[in-house]
């Protein structure tokens, strides 16, 4: 049995392991000690290699034939995809052509994503996922720091004195980090969530604070005046652009004050604010509970005042997750509307949700998806798929079928990430290679060597490439905060940190200077992550563990709200949002916040976003679909 070295192509840690290679086949997995993760995988590391043969995997070019597709030759659909690409950038213009990065493929994968867009189709629409995650880290970290990674490195929460949980569950998510803040209260760190949501990380924490939905940025305003009165804000915070304006601002908001709108009393918001402030090591985690929210530039900001406030960024660690795992490659080799390679601002392109605006108006006229279920991740389902049945050419680079190959006109099969070699880049901005383990399934190519082929079918040099390793020295050339990258140094266990400079320059201007009405009707539906599953699902629902554990779509609903609608455990409730009706089991948590129902995003026939509106918020250039307020009744029938 042979053993080869690879990166969990899930969530944003990037742990590192070996799949067990057996005549041709992966068939399992094994624990690699010496990698950063010291071996620990979750469910979804420890299932990986299910992926790899799974029969649902697509292992030819389709070509659409009616309602269904019929198989094709690379020849044919890459000759098909190059002369309709063409004719569109012909009779429409570049811009009319539209390309959606992964955020899950390889760096290698995504900076030939971005040069084709750019070089070859001359359209400057190019985005990936992270702009419906993280649109407000991209905003605000980019500029603020010049990169949107960890500030610190993952083995750092370890010695921290106090981990600060703002909008993040990474005991359900990312539990290989929930290991290491366990590790840290173990040696005495005190742990502070900020969640609306009774999770498991919240019951690991020591302090709660139980935040009505979309509070946040009241509350850690309100931490902020807290340690700002009592003097014990760093001395090195009042240099940070526009901190002293949030000092005052946060005047506004002392504890007793925002104690009803936020939910929380005024006693806990002093007490963890000043535990905070005492901190010698914090350390500051968060996600799309902060970062999908209507509000979340501005809470964004003030977690970035009050990490300020408390030497986060001179002695302690700012750790922005994600749930996919190659979402920091993604941006850092270019793939954003508003950056190229290295954050190299360029002129700007029409972000993700744009595009598809811009499909729905008849604007852009063909778009490439590459890894990526554009349907199942966009809130409003029926406008997404109305603006795509718009396309002339919607062609999709994937390993499964998805909600979005359903409308393709073209699907491409790729790689799966063990059948070919390519570098990951993780949330700390560790560059890990994962090596080929097996042969392609069928006749599936590297997305990398997809976009070559097809560069070259419309007439474009420059995509000459004899290997992997030709994209990474590349690549490394073109992104600055690549250029120590080597090939040794990626291939190693643990990979290469890349370097990070300069200062803290976080503009905190533009904070609300006021709180905002109180406009809840009906139940506030939280979207977002459970356990074993990740993303939309399109990879977790086909690992056997994460499909036995979790089979099927919920909603989270409280013991007194399910006993005044009458629901046990089991029942089934509509649920009626702006855009749409679900039908969903319901599932009673015993101290759930009244008022607030949750719903997993993994699951595409019930999936929460469907339902929420399409709205695109100024600053971020995004949807914000965190929360959506709808109407509960039990089903009859
Ligand atoms: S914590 Fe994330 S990277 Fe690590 S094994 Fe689990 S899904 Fe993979």
């Amino acid at each position: 049995m042979d053993k080869v070295r690879t990166v969990c192509p899930f969530c944003c840690l990037g742990c590192g392991l070996q799949l067990l290679v057996d005549e041709g086949k992966v068939v399992g997995v094994e624990y690699l000690k010496e990698a950063p993760n010291e071996g620990a995988l979750c469910s979804r590391g420890n299932t990986c290699f299910e992926l790899v043969q799974h029969p649902d995997r697509i292992a030819t070019p389709l070509i659409r034939a009616g309602e269904a597709f019929r198989e094709a030759s690379w020849d044919e659909v890459l000759r098909l995809l190059s002369q309709k690409l063409l004719e569109m950038r012909s009779k429409y213009g570049s811009r009319s052509i539209g390309v959606v990065a992964s955020a899950r493929m390889s760096n290698e994968d995504c900076y030939l994503t971005q040069k084709f867009a750019r070089e070859v189709l001359g359209t400057p629409n190019i985005d990936n996922p992270a702009r419906l995650t993280h649109a407000a880290t991209l905003s605000l970290l980019i500029r603020g720091l010049g990169y949107p990674w960890a500030t610190c490195t993952l083995d750092f929460v370890e010695s921290s004195d106090l981990v600060f949980i703002v909008g993040a569950n990474p005991f359900d998510v990312n539990p290989v980090l929930a290991r290491r803040i366990l590790r840290a209260r173990d040696s005495g760190a005190t742990v502070v969530v900020v969640d609306p949501r009774r999770t498991k990380t919240t019951w690991k924490s020591d302090i709660h604070l139980q935040v009505k939905p979309g509070r946040d940025y009241e509350l850690l305003l309100s931490m902020l005046n807290v340690i700002a009165t009592s003097k014990m804000a760093r001395e090195e915070a009042w240099k940070v652009e526009g901190f002293e304006e949030a000092v005052k601002l946060s005047e506004g908001f002392a504890p007793e004050k925002v104690a009803e709108v936020t939910g929380v009393e005024a006693r806990l918001i002093r007490e963890a604010a000043l535990r905070l402030a005492l901190s010698k090591r914090p350390v500051v985690i968060y996600s799309h509970g902060v970062t999908q929210q209507p509000k979340a530039l501005s809470a964004l900001k003030a977690l970035l005042a009050l990490s300020a406030a408390v030497g986060v960024f001179s002695n302690g660690g700012l750790i922005p997750l994600s749930d996919q795992n190659n979402v920091q490659g993604s941006c850092d080799v270019g793939c954003l509307a508003d950056f190229g390679p290295g954050y190299a601002p360029v002129e700007g392109g029409l972000t993700l949700a744009e595009m598809i605006e811009a499909v729905a108006r008849g604007d852009i006229k063909a778009l490439m998806v590459v890894g990526f279920d554009l349907v199942a991740s966009m809130p409003d389902r029926k406008f997404v798929e109305e603006a795509l049945r718009n396309l002339e050419m919607l062609a999709v680079i994937d390993l499964f079928h998805t909600e979005t190959t359903k409308l393709a006109h073209v699907v491409l099969p790729a790689c799966s990430w063990a059948e070919y070699d390519g570098t990951y880049t993780n949330v700390e901005g560790r560059v890990q290679r994962a090596f080929k383990a097996v042969e392609p399934v069928g006749r599936a190519k590297p997305v990398w060597m997809i976009i070559s082929d097809l560069a070259k079918y419309m007439g474009s040099s420059g995509f000459n490439y004899s290997g992997w390793f030709d994209v990474f020295r590349e690549l490394t050339e073109r992104v600055s905060q690549y250029s120590d990258l080597t090939v040794d140094g990626v291939s190693k266990v643990g990979g290469q940190v890349v370097k990070k400079g300069g200062g803290l320059k976080i503009s905190l201007e533009g904070l609300e200077p006021r709180t905002w009405e109180e406009t809840q009707r009906g139940y506030l539906l939280i979207a977002g992550r459970g356990l074993h599953h990740l993303g939309t699902g399109e990879l977790t629902r086909r690992l056997s563990f994460a499909s036995r554990e979790v089979p099927e779509p919920y909603i989270e609903i409280c013991r007194d709200d399910a006993a005044k609608m009458g629901l046990v455990e089991g029942d089934v409730v509509e649920v009626k949002g702006p855009k749409g009706d679900l039908k969903v089991r319901v599932k009673i948590v015993p101290k759930g916040m009244s008022g607030v129902v949750f719903m997993p995003i993994h699951f595409p026939t019930c999936n929460p976003l469907s339902i929420m509106k399409y709205e695109i918020f100024e600053g971020v250039r995004a949807p914000l679909p965190k929360h959506s307020v709808v109407e509960l009744s039990k089903a009859v029938g």
